[in-house]
């Protein structure tokens, strides 16, 4: 049995940033991860679409990159167009994934990979758990396994209510450099909207890697009458049909996004964060840079709490630091996002202000009424 300050389940962004910033802080820290990293570390059904900022952030290097980024394209299906400008990149998971593990490792945590957990329970004033070849024993855990979170089911916290579900479906399509350019542009990812007769809520996406097109899908889980089906739909637009010809397919994979936050993010020294809290951002489907941010409030939390003899406040602590940082802007989110999304009338309103504005700053200012 081994015993570390920190246990961190998950070696997504989340968990892995976590676990850097605590051995930087001089915790003992331990990441189990239920894949095999190995070299590449492991595939993840994503857009691994990433605003230049965060880049600069992780000083992430240049030649991990697809693609890089300058303007989001957006179709509604009834033809017209809209146009937003930003600097970003689009890269695989795996690379971005193990970047930041390994910046883990270098910081001092331990790594077991191929290790899900498959028991956890407190004892007294610690954590045991277990995992096929691991059985470890640590004061804190960071619940960074993602949105259907092992962590908290075996704690027997509350599951997503349906309504707070996206499902999505990502198809990774290969194709040539050459190809992907004339069909999307150089620059340019595509987000395609449409309330009737397409997709009531959630939208579809073309991401050109550097030598695939990653196809997504996203509705919420409530309106959805037969996801392949509806999938096969934006499939058959003449644009994807067109940008998707002599392509083909190398991967297929379902996968859940939350879009409502948890109520509850901490209990009894065990901190939720990223998908297995629900912080995405409830209209864009971007979640890589608030895993990472919750991760770093919950360790900076604990660090703080045990300096000043305020363990008994961590949870409040916690959830008001998240809530300066980006909690109330994704929860008011949440509430806007039935209003744009209740005609095609409201959706074109918010995509012709997004073009020029932050999607906080339409939601904040309440640019849309
Ligand atoms: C189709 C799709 C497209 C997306 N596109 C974007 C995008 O373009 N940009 C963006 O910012 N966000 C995007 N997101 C959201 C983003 O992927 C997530 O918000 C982000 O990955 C959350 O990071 P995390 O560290 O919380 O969890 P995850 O990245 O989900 O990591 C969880 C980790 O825990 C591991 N794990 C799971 N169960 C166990 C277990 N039992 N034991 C041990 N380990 C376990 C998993 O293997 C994984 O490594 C997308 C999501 C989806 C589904």
């Amino acid at each position: 049995m081994q015993d570390f300050d920190i246990a961190v389940i998950g070696a997504g962004p989340g968990g892995s940033i976590a676990a850097k910033v605590a051995a930087d802080k001089g915790y003992s820290t331990v990441i189990l991860e239920k894949e095999n990293l190995s070299q590449n570390g492991r595939y993840k059904a994503c857009g691994g679409a990433v605003a230049w900022e965060l880049i600069e952030k992780l000083h992430y290097p240049e030649d991990q990159i697809d693609r890089i980024i300058e303007n989001l394209i957006l179709h509604h299906i009834d033809g017209s167009i809209f146009t937003k400008k930003g600097k970003g990149a689009v890269l695989w998971r795996n690379k971005l994934d193990f970047f930041i593990t390994k910046m883990a490792l270098a910081s001092g945590s331990a790594l077991f990979s191929n290790e899900p957990l498959q028991f956890i329970q407190k004892v007294d004033n610690h954590y045991i758990i277990r995992t096929p070849h691991q059985h470890i024993v640590a004061k804190y855990v960071i619940a960074a396994d993602g949105v259907t979170s092992s962590t908290l089911h075996f704690l027997d916290w509350p599951n997503f209510s349906p309504n707070d579900l996206v499902l999505t479906i990502t198809q990774e399509m290969e194709s040539t450099p050459q190809k992907i350019e004339s069909s999307l542009g150089k620059e340019e990812v595509h987000l395609f909207f449409g309330i009737q007769n397409f997709i009531p809520l959630g939208y579809a996406w073309l991401f050109p890697k550097n030598k695939v097109i990653t196809v997504g899908w996203g509705n919420n889980l409530t309106k959805i009458k037969n996801s392949r089906k509806e999938f096969q739909k934006f499939i058959n637009l003449p644009f994807t049909k067109q940008a998707l010809s002599s392509t083909k397919k190398i991967r297929f994979t379902p996968h859940l996004i939350p879009v409502g936050t948890r109520s509850s993010v901490y209990r009894d020294s065990v901190f939720a964060v990223g998908d297995v809290a629900g912080f995405v951002d409830p209209i864009s489907g971007k979640g890589i840079p608030y895993a990472m941010m919750s991760a770093e409030i919950a360790i900076k939390t604990i660090h703080y709490c045990e300096k000043k003899g305020k363990e008994e406040k961590m949870g409040d602590i916690y959830q008001n630091r998240l809530n300066g940082a980006f909690l109330t802007v994704l929860r008011k989110k949440r509430e806007f996002r039935a209003k744009i999304f209740q005609s095609d009338e409201s959706l074109k309103n918010f995509l012709t202000l997004w073009q020029k504005h932050r999607s906080s700053k339409i939601i904040m200012q309440n640019l849309l009424s």
